[in-house]
């Protein structure tokens, strides 16, 4: 961490909301809760404004995502600056210098010069979504996916495995924060995080994308610009190009 000696000018914080068009399932671990006969559960709450054992999105989850789709078009770079393999043996980059690891931080920190500047809060599900989920789902707040291996010969269905997946429609709320330093740019902060957006909703969430599962849709609601003068200003939009005109 020697020779960081930008200011920090600013945070945005992109207030949103994550709406699941399919089947949502990211998983939670099986001792978490004992449902019979489940295979693959989605990860809870335990307590959430409440309620008990609510699905949600973790950050980290969201977070991790973002990043790997973003490596795959940022460049990361050597030590001189020149383009490296892109996805090196699967492990996330660490050049210290790309749009990535300037947001997400070098993974490991072995070259880490720059603060992490992305923040991304857990998402948890709007009270409208709960009351939908309390009214058309039996006593759970998701669904069961049963799937099957078919048999080549018989043509019959072998193997049932059981997946518990939040439903469509469901939407969860939550934001993304983003520190700008001295020098930051929005096409290198704000413009990476909104293009890991779109990526998403190209791509999936959570397991099993490539069955058709985790298709989503971010709405943003508002983008927060808190400057930090000594007066701490901030200021909210509704559109992402007026926040542009403000860096
Ligand atoms: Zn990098």
């Amino acid at each position: 961490m020697s020779g960081f000696d930008k200011a920090l000018k600013s945070v945005v914080k992109i207030n949103c909301n994550i709406e699941v068009l399919t089947g949502l399932h990211i998983g939670g671990s099986k001792d978490n809760i004992e449902i019979g006969g489940i295979d693959n559960i989605v990860i809870k709450l335990h307590f959430y404004n409440g309620h008990r054992d609510v699905p949600y999105i973790p950050g980290s989850s969201l977070k991790g995502k973002m990043r790997a789709l973003l490596e795959w078009v940022e460049k990361p770079m050597d030590n001189s600056s020149k383009v490296i393999a892109l996805a090196k043996n699967g492990k996330p980059c660490d050049c210290g210098k790309c749009n990535v690891c300037r947001l997400f931080g070098a993974h490991q920190s072995k070259n880490a010069v720059e603060p992490v500047r992305l923040r991304v809060d857990d998402f948890c599900p709007t009270e409208d979504t709960i009351n939908t989920w309390t009214n058309v789902l039996e006593g759970l707040y998701t669904e069961i996916k049963t799937e099957n291996i078919i048999d080549r010969i018989k043509g019959t269905a072998e193997h049932p495995r059981h997946t518990e997946r939040v439903i469509p429609g469901s939407v969860f709320e939550g934001s993304i924060s983003i520190r700008i330093y001295e020098g930051d740019t929005f096409e290198n902060t704000v413009g990476v995080v909104l293009k890991s957006l779109e990526m998403i909703e190209d791509d999936y969430l959570g397991g099993s994308g490539s069955r058709g599962y985790g298709r989503v849709r971010f709405d943003k609601k508002s983008f927060v610009l808190k400057k930090y003068t000594p007066n701490l200003e901030e200021i909210s939009f509704e559109k992402v190009e007026d926040l542009k005109g403000k860096f």
